[in-house]
């Protein structure tokens, strides 16, 4: 048990590998609260372009950050290519994450009062940076084309001129960025449950992770 006498599932991996998906279902299945940190960055990226903000402009993008209270997670346009691409590059400026550490690092506090017994967080950093006392780590990967083949079904109805090569080149840069940034880059936590999802079917990888997670807690 860490510090807050909560349960702290942490969830990181690469683009399309279905951590979202993974996370969102244990959170079902366990009844606990869940936070998709990706959407914050995505979130922020979509408020700098809507605002026409130069992706190198911190202060701005900073003064960005209490308009997220009002934006609907749900917009569509939050999983596009280029709110993908601005994202991965926001995310790297060190004084951006510092200034998202809170909200994410309080998550499961503020769960907590609300009556959740446990939290689920999904994104890059969650068991290296935001929750390293994390009671469970999973690390999800899964071989880059299927993570493009994903992401294209995912995208081919919302976008117009999406094409798989494009969704392909776009998720080799966006992991190639996300690992080697020097701030909280992407790494798999020694402590980390590895899974590794090319070939394994949803409802497997969901049965799967349960069953550790019970074992563990
Ligand atoms: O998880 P998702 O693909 O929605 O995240 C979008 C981008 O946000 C990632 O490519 C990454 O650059 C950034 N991100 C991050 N740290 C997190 C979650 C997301 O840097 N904890």
């Amino acid at each position: 048990m860490n510090k807050i006498n909560t349960t702290i599932i942490a969830i990181d991996g690469t683009a399309a590998s279905g951590k979202g998906t993974l996370a969102k279902r244990i959170a079902t299945h366990f009844n606990y609260a869940h936070l998709d940190t990706g959407k914050l960055y995505r979130g922020l990226a979509y408020l700098v372009m809507r605002t026409n903000t130069d992706n190198n402009d911190i202060d701005k993008i900073i003064s960005l950050i209490p308009d997220l209270h009002n934006l609907d997670f749900n917009n569509p346009e939050l999983i596009s290519t280029s709110v993908s691409k601005t994202a991965s590059i926001i995310s790297a400026l060190p004084p951006i994450r510092q200034q998202l550490l809170k909200y994410q690092k309080d998550f499961p506090v503020i769960s907590l009062q609300k009556g959740f017994a446990g939290v689920v967080v999904d994104g890059r950093d969650i068991g290296s940076i935001i929750f390293p006392d994390a009671d469970i780590k999973f690390f999800v990967d899964a071989d880059v084309e299927t993570r493009a083949r994903r992401r294209y079904n995912e995208l081919i109805n919302k976008e117009n001129n999406i094409d798989y090569k494009s969704v392909l080149s776009d998720i080799t840069q966006r992991d190639y960025a996300d690992k080697t940034r020097k701030v909280a880059p992407l790494i798999i936590c020694d402590d980390a449950i590895v899974i590794d999802t090319t070939n394994t079917d949803i409802e497997a990888m969901v049965e799967n992770a349960i069953n550790n997670i019970n074992k563990l807690l």
